[in-house]
């Protein structure tokens, strides 16, 4: 099978299982909006302020091992690698959320006369809704759950009415999913409603992963921006996009007609995200450096600039995919100007301007230059990295001059952004970036770098990731 073949046969396999619903229906992908629904309030979690989040274990016939799971919701920040802790560094501290875990809610089965073994899909899931009736009515009664608890906080920093969060762990044999619930879950109590729920089994990704889509972020399963936890990546942080959107970025505009030399440090240790051009259609650039929660690594096979090629005007159009089709999705990684993805940016690496206007994108030239999607020169270009340390506070710095969209007939402005005084405890003036590409040691994206065809090979771990180790993450 051609590289080509086998993505046009992911593709006919996501569209294949979109189900046909009436337009007026309830429409559960709309769990995966990436940012595009107007029913903010119920569909989502709220990105910041102080939330309270139910995690709810639910047992359909046998124990799939919670007591060993649960420490992953231990609110406290000394926790080490937890739900909340791991969210607290993806919003930079603006998402702080305390969990309360529920006893288990028992049934003897699975107790769906519609949903089979209660594996739950997209194309089941509002039918499973008394199921959900049931857990709720069960924890008012037995265990005295309230969910006028758990309304902290809302869209705009207040109590909404809507439920912060919540989650429902069941066993192995059942599928993760996080719908947005409300058109068909007839559950309030003390005037508070539950909006999206994020089902999963015991995985902690998977939990994280589902819990993302409560906030509004899509999946991004396909080869063309393999480095987020939204899609085949287990271990990485969310992309750069989402978090953008989510309000937990520290953006630093790079518009037309301006070339920056920029100093940045990683993304997640508080350093700027850089956009160049404006939206609809621009290129989003950060430092994504490996760093640790607890023992936990997170992006450990990632070190260097990530680079995103961004349109706006497109929506996730299959299972809420903002990176499909890969030719011209709505997020795009292309930052390795030679097609490969064995590596992200790095000293040497550069991102330029095609030679000539060429066509648009499509299935058969998939170009990683900085044109624009409709084939003409941008005359973006992010290039001249360097490592550069302002001391022990920010290892992993790196330096580049960025470039804004041409304007017609005129001299970029130039600038330079200064590197911080370095602060705290004396260290090496110099921390150089290790050029030796991490991934074969780490790995936990994309495995050896040493194959050539890995646009196929990703699209294939994106099948073989979806269809068995997540079993059925969606
Ligand atoms: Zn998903």
């Amino acid at each position: 099978m051609t590289r080509l073949s086998a993505l046009l046969a992911l593709g006919c396999l996501a569209a294949a299982a979109v189900p046909a619903r009436a337009d007026d229906a309830p429409n559960p992908f709309e769990y995966a909006d990436q940012f595009h629904s107007d029913a903010i309030g119920p569909n989502r979690a709220p990105p910041t302020g102080h939330l309270r989040v139910l995690v709810v274990p639910v047992s359909f016939g046998k124990d799939p091992g919670f007591a060993d799971f649960l420490d992953f919701f231990d609110p406290r920040e000394d926790a080490g690698y937890t739900f909340s802790n791991f969210y607290r560094r993806q919003s930079g501290g603006l998402l702080d959320m305390d969990t309360v875990v529920a006893d288990v809610v028992e049934f003897d089965g699975c107790p769906s006369t519609t949903v089979p073994d209660c594996a739950f899909s997209v194309q089941t899931i509002f039918e499973a809704a008394p199921i959900f009736e049931e857990v709720f009515r069960r924890l008012r009664e037995e265990q005295g759950i309230r969910l006028g608890d758990f309304d902290r906080s809302g869209q705009d920093g207040v109590p909404d009415g809507w439920a912060d969060g919540v989650i429902v762990l069941i066993g192995e044999w059942e599928r993760a999913i996080a719908p947005p619930i409300y058109p068909v879950l007839e559950v309030v109590d003390q005037g508070v409603q539950v909006g999206s729920i994020a089902i999963s089994d015991l995985d902690r990704e998977t939990v994280l992963h589902e819990f993302g889509h409560n906030l509004g972020a899509a999946d991004q399963y396909l080869w063309s921006h393999p480095y987020s936890l939204m899609g085949i990546c287990d271990d990485c942080s969310l992309d750069v996009h989402s978090r953008v959107k989510l309000g937990w970025a520290d953006v630093v505009d790079v518009p037309t007609g301006t070339e920056l030399s920029a100093f940045m440090a990683p993304a997640l240790d508080g350093g700027s995200v850089y956009r160049l051009g404006e939206p609809p259609e621009y290129w989003l650039v950060e430092n994504r450096q490996p760093y640790l929660i607890g023992d936990k690594a997170v992006d450990a096979a990632t070190g260097g600039l990530i680079v995103v090629h961004v349109d706006e005007s497109l929506s996730p159009p299959v299972f809420g995919q903002a990176n499909y089709p890969s030719w011209h999705p709505m997020t795009r990684v292309v930052d390795v100007p030679d097609g490969s993805k064995r590596r992200i940016f790095v000293p040497g690496d550069a991102f330029l301007p095609a030679a000539a206007d060429h066509g648009p994108r499509s299935a058969e030239d998939r170009w990683l230059d900085s044109a624009w999607y409709d084939g003409s020169r941008s005359g973006v270009s992010v290039a001249d990295l360097q490592p550069e340390s302002s001391g022990c506070e920010t290892p992993d710095s790196i330096r580049a001059t960025l470039t804004g969209p041409n304007a017609v007939g005129s001299t970029p402005t130039r600038s330079r952004e200064p590197s911080p005084v370095a602060v705290g405890t004396p260290c090496s003036p110099e921390q150089p970036i290790d050029e030796t590409p991490p991934l074969a040691s780490l790995g936990a994206c994309q495995g050896s770098p040493d194959a050539a065809p890995w646009p196929l090979l990703l699209a294939l771990a994106a099948l073989f990731v979806a269809a068995t180790r997540r079993r059925a993450r969606a």
